[in-house]
C-alpha cells in the first residue's frame, strides 16, 4: 500500500520528527534505546497527533500500515545510530484513539474499513500460543554461498528474486535459495479470537466473532475471558483451496494496541437518572417480589422460582479471607422437571436481563465445552488452540445452560471445579492456563426418564449427575406438571391471554393502527423494563455489600439448630452447605433492596426458599433429609442399603453372592425386593459392589 500522493513519503518522515521532537518523545526514545529489546514498543497519544495536524491524523486512520512504518523506520534508525546492530523491530503503538472515528461493532464491520484503523471491543474466545513467525529470513544463494536478507509477510515463505551480491545476482532460475533460520530473524506472533460482549446483544442474538492477530511485545498477555477494547488495523486473507487462491476474502485484525475493559465503563451507561430511579424502586415495601413479578410476565405461576432467580441476579457477597481462602457469593441454581414448563423459556429470559448474561445448549455449544479446553482445529492452523466455554465467557454474569443432563461426559469433571473453585486450569499439549469462571449458574435438566415420577427422589432421576456436581447446585427445584382443572384452567387462561396481547402488539406494530387495548394489556408489561432491570442488578452488583444483623444471624442459627433436631430419623435434615446457601440468598435479598444490611425479612426469605426447595426435593416420607441430595439416598435408604452391602461382604466372601441366595437372606431381615434392587443399584453406582459374573455381586475391595 501506498500512502496518498499528495503526502510525500519525506514529508511523513519529517512530520513523525517534528511530532516526536514536539511532545516529548524524542527523550523517551532515548530511553527506549537503553532497555531494548526488554522495551520494543514506543506508545504514541493520537492526541498530540490530531493536535499536530488534523490531516495527518486522518491519514493515519485512513492508511495506518504504510504511515506508521515510516514512524517505526526512523524510531529504529534513532535507536541505532549508537549501536552495531542490524534491522531492529520498533512498535509505535497508538493510545487514545477517537472513538467517534474508529469504534465499530464487530457485527458493522463491512468491507470499506479495510486498510484502515478500528477499534472493536468484545470477550476474548480463543487464542493459540505464541509461535515465532519469520520477519527478515536469510537465504544462502547456492552460486556464490553469499547471504540475502528478504523481509517476510505473513503466510508463504518468499525467497528473493535474486541474489543481494552484486557480482553473482544469479536468480531462481540459475540459483537455489537455501533458508539459514539461525541467522534470521523472527518475530512472536498470536491469533486470538474475539467475539461480541455479551450485553450488547440483542435479545439472544448469537455473537459475531473476528481474529485479531498480535505481533511481537504484546504476545502473550491475553487469555480467554479478558474483556478486552483491540485498536488495530482491519485486513484481509485471500482464501485458498489447497494451492488454488479464492476471490473471496476473509478480514481479521493485525493488533496496534489494546486495552482491557475497565469495570467503570462497561457496555451498559447508567446515568445518574438511572441511580435516581433504582433508588426510588429500591425503597419500595415489597420490591423484590416487584421485582419478581417483573421476570417473564408471560410466564404463569413459579412465584418462589421467580423470587429465587430475582435473588441468583443480585448474588450473595463473595468474600476473601486474610488466608486468602475465598468463598463464594454466585448462587447456582437447577431446574428439574417435566417437559414443556417453561423451563427453557425461563433461562432464556434470565440470560437476556441478567447482566453478563449467556444461554447454552448442555451438550456441544462449543468444542471448548462448557468451561474451556485445548482444542486443534482450523483457527490455530494445526496448533493448539485455548478455548473458552460459556462458564469462561460468563464470568462476573450468568450462565444459562439448558438441557443440563445431555452434557457431555468430560464436561461433568470441569464443570465441578469450574461451580466451586470458580476456575478451571487447563494443561493439556504444552497450554497451561487459569481462567476465571466467577458466575452464577443457572441449569435445566430433565429427568432421566423423560417425565419426573413424584415416588422418586430427584437424585434418584438424574444418573448422569455426579452427587458432587448436583451437591454444588445451592437449590434444586422440581418443576413438575400436574393436571388440576383449577390451576389448568388460569394457566390456559394466561397463555391465551399473552398470546392474545401478542397479537395485538405485532399488528400495532407492523400497521401502525392502534386499535383497541385489551382489558388485560397491563398483566405483561413488566412492573420493572428489562432495561432499567439490567442496570438496576449491575449498579446493586456493583455497590452494595450487605453485612449480617445480629438479628438474621440469629434467625438463620436457630433455624438451622432447630431443624436438624427436630426429627430423630437416620437422615440429616439440613446440613452445612444449605446453611451457606441461606446466608448467600439473605444476602442478595439485602442487596436487592439496596441495603447494606440483611436484616430478619431478608433471613427469613432465604431460609423460607430453601426449606421449600428441600421439602420438594428432598423429603423420605415427607420428612425433611438433606441426604438425598447430599449422597443419593435418604438416611433410611442409606442403612438398608449398607445393611445389604455387609451380607454380600459376608455370605459372598472371595466367590460373591448370587441374586437369589442374597434376595431370601435380606428378606429375612425385613428388606423387600424392590428396596434390595435399589440397594444393588445404588451400591454398584457408588463403587461398593460389582458383578464378576450375571446375577452375582461381590464387594469391591480397596488396598491400603
Ligand atoms: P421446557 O423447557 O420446560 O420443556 P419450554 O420452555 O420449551 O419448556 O416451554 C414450552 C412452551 O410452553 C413455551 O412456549 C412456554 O411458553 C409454554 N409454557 C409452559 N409453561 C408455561 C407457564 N407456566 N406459563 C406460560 N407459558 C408456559
Ligand atoms: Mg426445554
Amino acid at each position: 500500500m501506498i500512502p496518498p500522493s499528495n503526502v510525500p513519503l519525506e514529508s511523513i518522515e519529517r512530520i513523525w520528527k517534528d511530532i516526536f521532537d514536539h511532545y516529548g518523545y524524542t527523550e523517551k526514545i532515548v530511553r527506549l534505546k537503553d532497555f531494548y529489546p526488554d522495551e520494543k514498543s514506543l506508545i504514541v497519544s493520537f492526541r498530540h497527533i490530531s493536535d499536530y495536524s488534523n490531516e495527518f491524523a486522518e491519514l493515519l486512520i485512513n492508511n495506518p500500515l504504510p504511515t506508521l512504518k515510516v514512524g517505526e523506520n526512523l524510531i529504529s534508525s534513532m535507536i541505532e545510530k549508537s549501536r552495531d546492530s542490524d534491522s531492529r523491530r520498533v512498535n509505535l503503538r497508538l493510545v487514545d484513539l477517537p472513538d467517534r472515528d474508529v469504534k465499530v461493532g464487530i457485527r458493522d464491520i463491512r468491507s470499506d474499513r479495510i486498510g484502515k484503523i478500528v477499534s472493536i471491543s468484545g470477550i476474548i474466545r480463543k487464542r493459540t500460543d505464541v509461535t515465532p513467525r519469520l520477519q527478515n529470513a536469510v537465504f544462502q544463494c547456492s552460486v556464490c554461498a553469499e547471504l540475502t536478507i528478504f523481509p517476510q509477510q505473513r503466510g508463504r515463505l518468499e525467497e528473493p528474486p535474486v541474489c543481494s551480491n552484486p557480482e553473482c545476482g544469479a536468480d531462481r532460475q540459475k540459483a537455489k535459495f537455501k533458508l539459514i533460520d539461525d541467522e534470521s530473524e523472527f518475530v512472536d506472533v498470536q491469533k486470538l479470537e474475539i467475539q461480541e460482549n455479551p450485553e450488547t446483544l440483542e435479545g439472544g442474538a448469537q455473537p459475531q466473532r473476528i481474529t485479531v492477530v498480535m505481533e511481537d511485545d504484546i504476545t502473550g498477555s491475553l487469555e480467554p475471558g479478558d474483556r478486552v477494547i483491540i485498536d488495530g488495523v482491519l485486513l484481509t486473507d485471500q482464501k485458498r483451496i489447497g494451492a488454488v487462491l479464492l476471490t473471496e476474502f476473509s478480514i481479521y485484525v493485525y493488533c496496534i494496541n489494546f486495552r482491557r475493559e475497565e469495570k467503570e465503563v462497561e457496555s451498559l451507561d447508567i446515568t445518574p437518572e438511572d441511580i435516581e430511579e433504582i433508588k426510588r424502586l429500591a425503597s419500595r415495601q415489597n420490591i423484590v417480589e416487584d421485582l419478581a413479578r417483573s421476570i417473564a410476565p408471560t410466564i404463569y405461576g413459579m412465584d418462589i422460582i421467580k423470587q429465587t432467580l430475582v435473588l441468583q441476579m443480585f448474588g450473595g457477597v463473595r468474600k476473601i479471607m486474610e488466608d486468602g481462602t475465598t468463598i463464594r457469593g454466585d448462587i447456582h441454581i437447577l431446574l428439574v422437571g417435566d417437559p414443556g414448563t417453561a423451563k427453557s423459556q425461563l433461562l432464556r429470559y434470565m440470560s437476556e436481563i441478567t447482566p453478563r448474561g449467556i444461554f447454552a445448549m448442555g451438550k456441544g455449544s462449543s468444542s471448548a465445552g462448557l468451561t474451556a479446553a485445548a482444542v486443534r482445529d482450523d483457527f490455530g492452523e494445526g496448533r493448539w488452540t485455548l478455548e473458552a466455554g460459556v462458564l469462561v465467557l460468563a464470568n462476573d454474569g450468568l450462565a444459562a445452560i439448558d438441557e443440563l443432563d445431555k452434557m457431555e461426559k468430560f464436561d461433568t469433571a470441569s464443570l465441578h471445579e469450574a461451580m466451586e473453585q470458580q476456575s478451571i486450569t487447563i494443561s493439556k499439549a504444552g497450554i497451561y492456563a487459569t481462567l476465571s469462571t466467577r458466575c452464577s449458574i443457572l441449569a435445566a435438566a430433565n429427568p432421566d426418564f423423560g417425565r419426573l415420577d413424584p415416588s422418586k427422589s430427584i437424585v434418584e432421576q438424574l444418573k448422569n449427575f455426579p452427587l458432587p456436581l448436583l451437591s454444588r447446585f445451592d437449590i434444586i427445584f422440581r418443576v413438575a406438571d400436574v393436571p388440576s382443572s383449577e390451576s389448568d384452567t388460569r394457566l390456559a387462561d394466561h397463555i391465551l391471554k399473552a398470546h392474545r396481547v401478542g397479537e395485538e402488539l405485532r399488528k400495532r406494530e407492523l400497521t401502525g393502527f392502534e386499535g383497541e387495548r385489551l382489558p388485560y394489556e397491563e398483566e405483561f408489561v413488566p412492573v420493572i423494563p428489562k432495561e432499567l432491570l439490567k442496570k438496576y442488578v449491575a449498579y446493586a452488583k456493583k455497590s452494595i455489600f450487605p453485612g449480617l444483623s445480629e438479628e438474621a444471624m440469629e434467625i438463620i442459627r436457630s433455624d438451622y439448630v432447630r431443624t436438624r433436631n427436630a426429627i430423630s430419623s437416620p437422615g440429616v435434615p439440613i446440613t452445612a452447605r444449605q446453611l451457606e446457601s441461606i446466608i448467600r440468598l439473605a444476602e442478595a435479598s439485602a442487596r436487592a433492596r439496596l441495603s447494606d444490611i440483611v436484616t430478619a425479612e431478608d433471613a427469613i426469605r432465604a431460609k423460607d426458599i430453601v426449606k421449600y426447595y428441600l421439602s420438594e426435593s428432598a423429603t423420605e416420607e415427607g420428612v425433611l433429609d438433606a441426604d438425598i441430595v447430599m449422597t443419593g439416598m435418604s438416611g433410611k435408604q442409606r442403612t438398608i442399603a449398607s445393611r445389604v452391602k455387609e451380607i454380600i461382604e459376608e455370605m459372598g466372601g472371595d466367590r460373591g453372592i448370587d441374586f437369589e441366595t442374597l434376595k431370601n437372606t435380606v428378606a429375612l431381615r425385613g428388606v423387600t425386593n424392590e428396596q434390595l434392587l435399589s440397594s444393588i443399584k445404588t451400591l454398584k453406582s457408588n463403587g461398593f459392589i460389582y458383578s464378576p459374573r450375571d446375577g452375582v455381586y461381590k464387594v469391591i475391595k480397596f488396598d491400603r
